[in-house]
């Protein structure tokens, strides 16, 4: 079977039984994740989250981008979530390239000028969440006291450790 044929009887068989139809818009716990697209962290199930509970937000390397940002600004300014998770996690694949790398390979591969792309690729995983809850927080259109934790998540044993927003916890 094709992967779209999978995709559509997939789909078919979940929504025989689909009970999510009265869900609110607005995540339940309160909360939106930041992290990476990687197929390793299965995001709902390592954390405990249903369906309805939390935005989810994902890109190479749990980034944020302008777009992510965009994204929780929305998600606390309109639609409720008050404490804000990054999650990175080991083995990433933004560990393995840097930017200037990929930018010169594509440019050559598609002849074109790859200058303006920004990867954000990273050679430091707890720097990285970091860097990520210190761009989150230099926004001047979020709270200055919302929540941002942050952790690396390990592919090996599921378990998430810690890295940034205790501090702040006990002020
Ligand atoms: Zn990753």
């Amino acid at each position: 079977m094709s992967e779209l044929n999978k995709i559509l009887a997939a789909n078919e068989e979940y929504s025989k039984d689909f009970r999510h139809g009265q869900l609110s818009h607005m995540p339940s716990r309160k909360i939106a994740i930041l992290t990476c697209m990687d197929t390793r962290l299965a995001v709902e199930d390592s954390l405990g989250l249903k369906t309805g509970d939390a935005h989810i937000l994902r890109n190479a390397g749990g980034i944020a981008t302008d777009d992510a940002i965009r994204s929780l600004i929305i998600s606390h300014e309109l639609l409720g979530t008050e404490e804000f998770f990054v999650i990175n996690h080991t083995n990433c694949g933004m560990l393995t390239f840097n930017d200037e790398e990929l930018r010169k390979k594509l440019s050559e591969k598609y002849k074109t000028n790859a200058s303006a792309l920004k990867f954000h690729s990273f050679p430091d995983l707890e720097a990285n969440v970091k860097n990520q809850i210190d761009k989150i927080k230099s926004t001047p259109f979020l709270p200055k006291d919302i929540q941002v934790y942050g952790f690396v998540y390990d592919v090996k044993t599921g378990r998430l450790k810690e890295v940034a927003g205790k501090e702040r916890e006990k002020e």
